[in-house]
């Protein structure tokens, strides 16, 4: 049975505006994830299974005899940003909303397993994957900590996000690093407060603290090799000093992005060292607490051709290009590829507001592409016999 695109149209965009009018938190997505088990069920696929990773839905679609099995890859979960859109499909949950498009990525998930169980023209298996809590770094993790590798296996897997700024339409991917890791960082210094007056009878924390700062922008300049591309951002410094009294604490509070672990394990050695030895100059204490919160997203570079190539085929050579360097941004999806090969892609948004702005809005017109997209790289890479 042939799909009508405009129908699909029509469909997906209910979809996504009634999913954007009820956004729902990382691990928190009850309603999100029972709209989209009962759309697959609707569909007619062969297994539906709800509640996997928390509130993961995994949908399996088999056509032919084929033995080989891929997974398509959507995010549900929304922002804790209060929505400034005024749509009249705007935000109903307060202080929630869809301001990463996740709505749009859920919408044409359902829309090309609506495609593929309708029409088929693969040989094989199809696991289409929503998974809750994107936005923590935490929801593929915990999809993968309740077996979702093992209870639904697959071999290759593909996930896209939507990307203001690029055109309606347009696709763009990068073999090898795509998406930065992310880290966090918190060192606490710890001595004497006292009267601001006199300096010297305490052991005071935010010249140190200034110290530490500046000291921790020597990491990327002077640690790390030029060829390598990371950064290291204090974002906080919090002291319990006032007006005239020094602190006796200090708590700096950061991020660092890098593209390998290993770069990743070097910050943190480097943080260590530059923390233990300004600590002693300035006679505090200090701990640092540093923490991995997204991975590296490393594309599968052969993977990554066919996906640019069915692109191509599907929105034309002049829609789609690869991405010039990598993004410093992270995505949660790198730990699937942590464990089979796949590829992670961006759609054209537009020229919408930007990603976690609170008047950022998905826009409807990418959707079939998305779908289509998702439906072609199956009928590549699952070819019918
Ligand atoms: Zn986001
Ligand atoms: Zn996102």
């Amino acid at each position: 049975m042939t799909i009508d695109l405009d129908d699909l149209v029509q469909a997906m965009t209910a979809w996504r505006r009634d999913l954007h009018a009820h956004p729902e938190f990382g691990f928190e997505e009850q309603r999100t994830s029972a709209f989209v088990a009962a759309r697959l069920r609707e569909f007619g696929l062969d297994e539906v299974v709800t509640g996997v990773g928390g509130t993961g839905v995994v949908g399996t679609l088999k056509r032919g005899g084929g033995n080989r099995a891929i997974a398509l890859r959507a995010d549900m979960d929304a922002l804790r940003i209060p929505e400034q859109g005024e749509a009249p499909y705007r935000s109903q949950n307060a202080g929630v909303m869809h301001a990463c498009g996740h709505d749009g990525h859920t919408a044409m998930l359902l829309g090309a397993a609506k495609l593929l169980a309708a029409e088929g023209g693969f040989d094989g298996t199809v696991r289409f994957i929503f998974q809750p809590a994107e936005e923590w770094g935490r929801g593929a993790l915990a999809m993968i900590d309740d077996g979702v590798l093992e209870r639904f296996p697959f071999e290759e897997i593909y996930g896209l996000h939507n990307a203001p700024g690029l055109a309606i339409g347009a696709f763009q991917s990068r073999p090898g690093a795509i998406m930065s890791a992310e880290d966090n960082f918190e060192i606490v210094l710890r001595g004497v407060g006292g009267h601001a007056a006199r300096p010297h009878v305490g052991k005071e924390t935010l010249v140190a603290a200034c110290a530490l700062v500046m000291g921790l922008q020597t990491i990327v300049s002077r640690r790390l090799s030029p060829a390598e591309i990371a950064v290291v951002s204090v974002t906080e410094l919090i002291t319990d000093g006032t007006r005239n009294a020094l602190p006796g604490e200090a708590r700096i509070l950061g991020d660092a992005r890098s593209f390998s672990p290993a770069v990743s394990s070097e910050i943190e050695q480097q943080m260590r060292v530059i923390a233990e030895g300004i600590a002693r100059a300035y006679h505090v204490e200090q701990t640092v607490n540093y923490t991995r919160e997204f991975v590296p997203l490393l594309n599968d570079p052969a993977l990554t051709q066919e996906a640019l190539s069915v692109a191509q085929g599907l929105f034309g050579a002049d829609s789609v290009s690869v991405a010039p360097e990598p993004f410093t941004g992270s995505e949660d999806f790198a730990r699937f590829l942590g464990h089979v090969p796949g590829c992670f892609a961006f759609l054209g948004n537009g020229d919408s507001a930007p990603l976690h702005n609170p008047r950022y809005d998905f826009d409807d017109a990418g959707l079939i592409h998305g779908a289509r997209f998702h439906a072609g790289i199956v009928r590549r890479r699952l070819p019918a016999a």
